[in-house]
């Protein structure tokens, strides 16, 4: 799945979704691009602050590690959340998380149209090669790839097959390394 530009995608969402607002005469109030390959603590965000050298910083930066193995729907509401931030932070001018403007806003899009559902969280698997770490079961060989190492934990279907359920340690997971992609 080759990463999708993102100028054109705001675009389109920004005139069906935001009456034209994000970019008055065609000119976007947000910087947008792809993260390189280490953003895996979330598909999308959106952010203002300053840079280093002092110039302003206004952006929604996507994961690519995240969303490039992902349907464009992905893509398309990773996007059209992070522009709903954008648009209460430099439309509305209101200081709000998910709160009332961002949920009558999220509930007006989603019922505009079945392409994509914006969500409050974005819920994508974490891509194997993405990963820093993969787990091991010993006992059933399950594995399942982890951001970063957690100490006791266990394999969920071992101890309900064969502990009624409870937490037992002949069923601790075993962190192994990977390189990240
Ligand atoms: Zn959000
Ligand atoms: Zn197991």
């Amino acid at each position: 799945m080759p990463l999708e530009p993102l100028l054109p995608l705001f675009h389109r969402l920004n005139r069906e979704h935001f009456e034209g607002s994000l970019a008055p005469e065609g000119r976007p109030l947000v910087d947008l691009r792809w993260s390189d390959g280490r953003l895996t603590r979330t598909a999308g965000l959106y952010r203002r602050g300053h840079r280093p050298d002092g110039r302003g910083l206004c952006e929604i930066v996507l994961s690519r590690p995240l969303l490039e193995p992902l349907p464009l729907e992905a893509t398309l509401c990773t996007l059209c959340h992070e522009m709903i931030h954008a648009w209460i932070d430099r439309v509305l001018e209101a200081r709000e998380v998910h709160g009332p403007h961002f949920r009558a806003r999220m509930a007006a899009i989603n019922a505009s149209q079945s392409v994509f559902r914006v969500e409050l969280r974005h819920r994508f698997p974490l891509p194997v090669e993405a990963a820093r770490w993969l787990a091991r079961c010993p006992r059933c060989g399950h594995e399942a790839p982890y951001q970063r190492r957690r100490r006791g934990l266990a394999c969920r279907r071992c101890c309900e097959r064969f502990h009624g359920g409870r937490w037992d340690a002949s069923c601790l997971l075993v962190f192994e390394a990977r390189d990240a992609a």
